[in-house]
């Protein structure tokens, strides 16, 4: 299993396999959010332990259509664990062990501050990933 929580600890949850991917946003939503280094997880493979009721749900303004979640009491960036699709973002911060999967991608790297170096050798693109 990995474990997750945010910092105050009101909320946990667990993932019972390695997340899909994990990626880097440089946007400055993502950024401002806590939230630029996520795991991609699978529906089946998330569930809560406690506190779903401390989430709280940002919701975006258009053209963006995600909501962010955060802890309610303390901040923490979840990603997005209330969303309905089944694979969704989880905020790789809030995770207490390792997610097995490294660092595969930059997006949005047009929007990178220039206080931050990219130090890994993860391909990098301008704006969403090019499949
Ligand atoms: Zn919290
Ligand atoms: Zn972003």
């Amino acid at each position: 299993m990995i474990g997750g929580s945010c910092f105050c600890g009101a909320i946990a949850f667990e993932l019972s396999a390695p997340p899909v991917v994990m990626g880097t946003c440089h946007c400055s939503r993502c950024r401002k959010a806590g939230a630029s280094t996520i795991v991609f997880v699978k529906r089946e493979t998330f569930r809560w332990l406690r506190g779903e009721e401390f989430v709280a749900r940002c919701e975006p303004e258009p053209p963006f259509k995600f909501a962010r979640c955060f802890c309610r009491k303390c901040g923490t960036a979840l990603g997005e664990p209330l969303s309905g699709e089944d694979a969704f973002p989880i905020a790789a911060n809030c995770l207490d062990d390792d997610p097995v999967v490294r660092n595969a991608f930059h997006e949005f790297v047009s929007a990178k501050p220039a206080w931050y170096d990219i130090c890994d050798g993860a391909k990098q693109f301008q704006e969403h990933p090019v499949k």
